[in-house]
């Protein structure tokens, strides 16, 4: 089964058992500054659970398009993590609760899209026995395949939360680590958490209290691509047909084979991810900048683009990229479909920007590197983290990441003084500025003393240079 048939097939599944399908909804959140980006499909329903707003059905499933840069770390590493995916969903709110999404889960998993009975686990929270006796006594699955997790409770900053129930899928021992406890929540590859059932009872408030929910409620997120993986009989999502597209092409480009090199896959991998977030968050409306959204899809984009070099290709490749990543996810993704052109154009502009300083950067960093070395130090200076991202465009996240691959850590502390430093001398520039606007007559003598500044043209080539 293809991806976006699986996708289609659980809509359609929730369909019949009544509830309404929506669109996925943007990655950025609208009205909840708690949240940067959308991380899971609950996320901007939260007003239907709290009573806030009125759902137009009490059932409502969604394929969720989410970004979790927590994961960002994991990408390549795990067969399993990506920092954009979809995670399918269906939704009660104050109609039905644990019973139903139990079976539900159940029957989907094994009757629509047939998974094996006995390679499917599920975990409960200790105290729930009454999702341990559904599972056990109704859907009849095995107390050897049930277990009770203190780690089973779903929250995401505020709002609605509540003891979970998960489903793993048994990938084979060959995909397992060495440790002789492995079972389903070990942070190895064998025991694949495929679906999160959240029984929503509680709502966390600003100041960290649970208070009961007037409505019971139910939340459930199942990972597409990891579903896919599964019915694909593939090693990772990354070889899905979601998403392999993206590595052959870049395989292509860069004229190196996947499954060769471990060093190699993961680059290929993580470039799949990042062409895939960069297109769904631009197609969203985000746009690269230095603070916030715009700074994650940056980050996540100029790495894409080091890890192009490390595969030794030259000049432009994650723009094309966005073609082959709209091809796959178009057909399910309307807003992905509908901005193809627009988001070509973001990524060349910032791909050129980025490719023009990188090399230099790399070279600065590389014989730094090597200087600190040969004196013993295993620090990389803020001020030489500040330099790399004041005149080379490098995120301090990809000097670290670059330095920790050769041992080395930076100083953070070091940086942020420096930004602090920065910003201090871009404000003095502003007052100057207002100065100048205020008092017409000193105009020409602010002028001068512009010029002679040499913080205050560095920082104004740096708002020209970093949009
Ligand atoms: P894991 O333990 O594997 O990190 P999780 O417990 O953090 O997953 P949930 O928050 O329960 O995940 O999200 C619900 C579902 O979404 C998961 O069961 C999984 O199928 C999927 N999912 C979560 N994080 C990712 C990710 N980074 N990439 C792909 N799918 C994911
Ligand atoms: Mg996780
Ligand atoms: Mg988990
Ligand atoms: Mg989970």
């Amino acid at each position: 089964m293809k991806g976006n048939e699986l996708r289609q097939a659980y809509l359609q599944f929730f369909e019949s058992k009544g509830h309404l399908k929506l669109d996925t909804f943007s990655l950025i959140p609208e009205n909840d500054p708690s949240l940067l980006l959308i991380g899971a499909g609950m996320a901007p329903l939260k007003p239907f659970f709290t009573g806030k707003l009125v759902p137009p059905c009490r059932r409502i499933t969604t394929s969720q398009t989410c970004m979790r840069t927590g994961d960002l770390e994991n990408v390549g590493r795990t067969a399993r993590h990506h920092t954009f995916f979809e995670m399918l969903g269906n939704f009660s709110f104050g109609d039905y609760f644990k019973k139903e999404a139990i079976h539900w889960a159940w029957e989907f998993l094994t009757e629509v899209i047939k998974l094996d009975k006995n390679r499917l686990y599920v975990t409960v929270y200790p105290d729930d026995q009454e999702a341990y006796d559904t599972w056990h006594k109704e859907c009849g699955v095995e107390e050897s395949h049930i277990s009770r997790l203190e780690d089973n409770f779903w929250e995401i900053g505020e709002g609605p939360c509540g003891p979970d129930s998960e489903i793993f899928f048994d990938q084979g021992p060959e995909h397992g680590c060495d440790d002789p406890n492995c079972a389903p929540g070990c942070d190895c590859d064998r025991y694949l958490e495929i679906w999160n059932l959240v029984f929503t009872q509680f709502n966390k408030m600003p100041d960290g209290s649970y208070e009961p929910l007037q409505h019971k409620n139910i939340d459930t997120g199942a990972g597409l691509e990891r579903l896919a993986s599964v019915l694909q009989g593939c090693r990772t999502n990354f070889e899905t047909d979601l998403i392999y597209p993206i590595i052959e092409a870049t395989a292509k480009r860069a004229g190196v084979t996947y499954n060769d090199n471990p060093n190699t896959d993961v680059s290929l991998k993580v470039i799949a991810d990042h062409a895939r977030a960069v297109t769904a968050l631009i197609s969203d409306g985000v746009l690269p900048s230095n603070e916030g959204r715009g700074y994650v899809l940056r980050r996540i984009l100029r790495r894409a683009v080091r890890h192009g070099r490390l595969l030794g290709i030259e000049g432009i490749f994650l723009t094309p990229l966005v073609d082959v990543v709209v091809d796959i996810l178009g057909p399910g993704i309307k807003s992905i479909a509908e901005k193809k052109d627009f988001v070509k154009r973001v990524v060349q502009n910032e791909e050129e920007r980025f490719n023009q300083t990188l090399e230099q950067g790399l070279e600065l960093l590389n014989s730094l590197i090597d200087t600190l070395a040969a004196e013993k130090a295993t620090v990389v200076p803020g001020s030489e983290v500040f330099k790399l991202y004041d005149t080379y465009g490098f995120p301090w996240e990809l000097t670290e990441e670059i330095a920790s691959e050769r041992g080395f850590t930076i100083d953070h502390e070091g940086f942020e003084a420096a930004m602090k430093e920065q910003r201090e001398r871009a404000r003095e520039a502003r007052v100057k500025e207002d100065a100048k606007v205020a008092t017409p007559d000193i105009t020409f003598l602010k002028d001068e003393e512009l010029i002679e500044d040499e913080s205050v043209k560095a920082s104004s080539v740096l708002m020209i240079g970093k949009g």
